[in-house]
């Protein structure tokens, strides 16, 4: 009945059947929409066209074309989209929680395997001031990954340092955090957003139609620039279930020998020919890299995702 005119919006979380979304120039405004039948799966961090009504309402008519799309695997194992748009995965880790074996490695190849481009976070460097002993092995571990070409930061929420590093990294752009427990997921979204009422971990977001509690994917806006898409759910992101095929297509420095094996269906384990494992006697692989693929093999053969 009153509509407005069609116009692009920005979805910025989702409850059920209905969705906000933000018109493209009035970034922080939220209107609660409803979605047109016919339309496909939406997710945060969706391109629409949208028309607004009364109070802050609308219809969302149209879904426009993705740039990425970050899913995860429900309790079945099957994938859900969960957000759209995705420029950067930053994998945070720290000193302590030690990190677990092949969590960077795992992160690195979900990120692969959707084209969005990771990112490596060393948080509560501090905690190396305290324990001294535990720098080297950390440095040597984020070296593989510099050597790859991955960009990797670092950032102590507590010392107030390395923060301006990170935020102009994700100026402009729209990233979510990933990593285990305690590595200061929301210390860190605390800090860059300071001024969001709602912010994952109360769980609870205000509309004008009162308390919503959701675990649903949400954006904001970092007052520098640039955007984040938090939940739970993407915070503790894990890798689907893959062939070993599919796999070692993750680990970017193995697609350029991947062809060149003996046999075409090569497992890289004891075959004649080997490519891959020539590359790393070469010291053209890091050896941590092929036996971390190696294990991350034998545990989605084994069918844990994890
Ligand atoms: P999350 O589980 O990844 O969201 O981690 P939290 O943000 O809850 O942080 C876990 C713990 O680490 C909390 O006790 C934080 O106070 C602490 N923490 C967060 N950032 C830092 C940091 O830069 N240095 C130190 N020393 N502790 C931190
Ligand atoms: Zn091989």
């Amino acid at each position: 009945s009153e509509l407005g005119p069609e116009q692009h919006g920005l979805i910025t979380t989702h409850y059920g059947t209905q969705i906000d979304v933000e018109p493209l120039d009035q970034p922080g405004t939220r209107y609660r929409c409803h979605i047109r039948a016919n339309l496909p799966a939406l997710v945060t961090g969706d391109h629409v066209v949208w028309r607004a009504g009364a109070d802050f309402t609308g219809v969302v008519v149209a879904s426009l074309p993705r740039k990425s799309l970050l899913s995860r695997p429900d309790s079945r194992g099957q994938l859900k989209p969960v957000a759209a748009n995705i420029d950067y995965i930053v994998i945070v880790v720290a000193p302590r929680p030690t990190p677990y074996a092949n969590l960077i490695d795992r992160y690195l190849v979900a990120a692969e395997l959707t084209d969005i481009e990771p990112v490596i976070l060393l948080n509560k460097t501090d905690l190396l001031t305290k324990e001294p002993e535990l720098e080297a092995p950390l440095t040597n571990m984020l070296k593989i990954y510099s050597d790859i070409g991955y960009q990797v930061l670092q950032a102590s929420t507590a010392l107030d340092h390395g923060l301006d590093q990170l935020t102009s990294l994700l100026d402009a752009h729209t990233s979510v955090f990933v990593g285990q427990s305690g590595v200061g997921k929301s210390s860190l979204v605390n800090m860059l957003l300071p001024d969001v009422e709602a912010k994952v971990g109360d769980l609870s977001v205000a509309s004008g139609k009162g308390t919503h509690t959701t675990t649903a994917a949400t954006l904001f806006h970092f007052p520098t620039g640039g955007k984040l898409i938090d939940s739970p759910g993407i915070r503790e992101f894990a890798l689907w279930p893959m062939d070993r095929f599919t796999l070692a297509q993750g680990f970017k420095e193995f697609r350029e020998v991947l062809g060149l094996c003996k046999f075409r269906d090569c497992q890289h384990e004891q075959e004649p020919g080997c490519a891959l494992r020539q590359a790393v006697t070469d010291e053209k692989i890091h050896p941590n890299r092929m036996a971390s693929f190696k294990h991350i093999a034998q545990s989605l053969d084994d069918g844990d995702s994890y």
